[in-house]
């Protein structure tokens, strides 16, 4: 299956793309983790991306398309968690797709309400090495920020501090949220509506993807 998962930032993204990658053996592609590891590495994509990530802004549409291209080139199945985020990506993957005579199987949207995000957002600590997501009230580690998986130090990421929070959020209705229609047209999307908890919005997906990989 060839997805894609969007929402805004704190709607469980990660959480669902765990599930995905764990349970139907599907490839995780997030490009805010790709980036995140450029900048770990200090490569001169990390040094130039940090610039803007850690503000909250995006990173170019021609950055982004080249780290896809290649990701994803020999794959047969993925899962694209943070890419297209904007109507101009989604127009140039929709190129890319059809330059191969490729499909896109479906489009996940969980959707979720401001204030629980900005909650969610502010009381969200990820692992500086795995990545692994807790958060501070609903999601605790086992001993005080450190990893339950591989016991390094939990962090808070830079972008979620309050000062960028508000910022992203508004890039998201501005930027992201028009891609929604793009994609409805289309037939490819698939919501998982707002309010749930993890386990009831893991049952929807189940639900969805056993549907549309038929
Ligand atoms: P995320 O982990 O998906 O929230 O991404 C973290 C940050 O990486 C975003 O706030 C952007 O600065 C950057 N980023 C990730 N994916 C994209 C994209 N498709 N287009 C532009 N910027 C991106």
């Amino acid at each position: 299956m060839k997805l894609i998962i969007t929402g805004p930032p704190g709607a469980g993204k990660g959480t669902m793309s765990t599930f995905i990658k764990n349970e139907y053996k599907i490839p995780h592609l997030s490009t805010g983790d790709i980036l995140r590891d450029e900048i770990k590495k200090e490569t001169e994509l990390g040094v130039f991306a940090k610039t803007l990530i850690d503000k909250g802004n995006f990173v170019p549409d021609d950055t982004i398309v080249k780290i896809v291209e290649k990701t994803i080139s020999s794959l047969d199945s993925y899962l694209l968690d943070g890419f297209p985020r904007s109507l101009s990506q989604a127009e140039i993957f929709e190129k890319m797709l059809l330059l191969n005579q490729l499909e896109l199987t479906g489009v996940i949207y969980l959707n979720e309400k401001k204030e629980t995000l900005i909650k969610r957002l502010s009381n969200r600590l990820v692992c500086s090495n795995c990545s692994a997501i807790y958060n501070k009230e609903t999601k605790k580690p086992l001993k005080a920020n450190t990893c339950d998986n591989c016991e390094h130090s939990l962090v808070q990421r830079e972008d979620d501090k309050p000062e960028f929070l508000e910022k992203r959020l508004d890039i998201y209705y501005a930027k992201t949220e028009p891609m929604l229609n793009f994609y409805r047209k289309r037939n490819l999307l698939y919501e998982i509506e707002s309010g749930l908890s993890i386990s009831e919005q893991y049952s929807q997906l189940q639900i969805i993807l056993e549907m549309i990989r038929k």
